[in-house]
């Protein structure tokens, strides 16, 4: 099994709608399991539809909670906890789950021992079936701040799904932090979306720079390449520089917007587009040695 990560140095360069195609193609001669890693913004089951087969909770992070029968009423967690997450209300102290950072400080400091720490529901992973092969995503709850434990949590959950099959391919979150570092730790190769734009191009830069140290394979695909000619020149002299495959550009194509507002993948539709993605896919499926 060969595991692929799409991801993009910055959100909206189009990194789901390209994914989405990859899936697309590959589902034709190869057994898929998809993994939606983007757990902030999840958005590849609005083009596959995923009919979810299981639901289960997510605890990231554990939080402080203060028991009322042991709590003098003396403050000092409030005082000393740097979140704001300690509030009192007529003498009655409690801790607001999404305040806390659960840094411990207020045990710390407790002169009754009145503080101990709960486990708190972070999010939810699901395990569904699309027309296309498994998709597992998840969903965080706001403020919660743990996405790149919760991305851990999707892979493993994809991974063991995807033994004995041909592909794990993954949606990638957009940046270069934690969840990115999740998502690419394993991975044979990722493909790296990007746009011709002065942000996109130094946002890849720190992108690859971080690919490099976990020594990726790395594609690359200019997104809308045609918008601005000059910078897409400057990103592929860039990728040439440093040894990176380009896989292919994608010019602008309004057929795209129809097919993201229409939920399904661009290449269900013959488009300039369309065409491109197809290309891209052939030379990942030889490069990567896929059956
Ligand atoms: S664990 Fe830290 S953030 Fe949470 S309530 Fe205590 S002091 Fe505040
Ligand atoms: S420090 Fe302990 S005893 Fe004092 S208010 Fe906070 S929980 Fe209550």
């Amino acid at each position: 099994m060969k595991r692929l990560a799409v991801v993009s140095g910055k959100g909206g360069t189009g990194k789901t709608t390209v994914t989405a195609a990859l899936a697309d193609l590959a589902c034709r001669d190869l057994d898929l399991v998809m993994a939606d890693c983007d757990v902030d913004a999840a958005n590849l089951e609005l083009l596959f539809s995923p009919e979810v087969q299981e639901t289960v909770p997510y605890y990231g992070m554990t939080c402080a909670a203060i028991d009322p029968g042991v709590c003098i009423s003396c403050g000092a967690c409030a005082e000393h906890c740097r979140f704001d997450a300690v509030l009192a209300e007529n003498a009655i102290y409690r801790v607001e789950p999404a305040d806390c950072e659960g840094c411990g400080v207020c045990e710390q400091v407790c002169p009754a021992g009145a503080v101990r720490f709960v486990e708190r529901k972070n999010g939810e992973i699901y395990s569904s079936m699309t027309g296309i092969g498994p998709l597992f995503h998840a969903r965080l709850i706001p403020g919660s701040g743990t996405s790149g434990l919760l991305v851990t949590a999707v892979k493993e959950r994809a991974l063991q799904e995807a033994a004995g099959r041909d592909l794990l391919l993954i949606d990638g979150p957009p940046g270069i932090g934690c969840p990115l570092i999740a998502t690419v730790t394993g991975c044979d190769a990722v493909l790296i979306i990007t746009e011709p734009s002065m942000a996109g191009r130094s946002d890849l830069e720190r992108l690859v720079r971080v690919c490099k140290g976990f020594r990726i394979r790395m594609f690359l695909a200019v997104n809308r390449s045609d918008l601005e000619e000059g910078i897409t020149g400057e990103i592929l002299a860039f990728c040439a520089a440093g040894g990176i495959t380009v896989a292919g550009l994608i010019p602008f194509d309004k057929a795209v917007q129809h097919a993201v507002c229409s939920h399904l993948p661009v290449t269900r539709m013959p488009s300039p587009a369309s065409d491109a993605i197809a290309g891209i896919w052939t030379l990942i499926k030889r490069e990567m040695e896929l059956p």
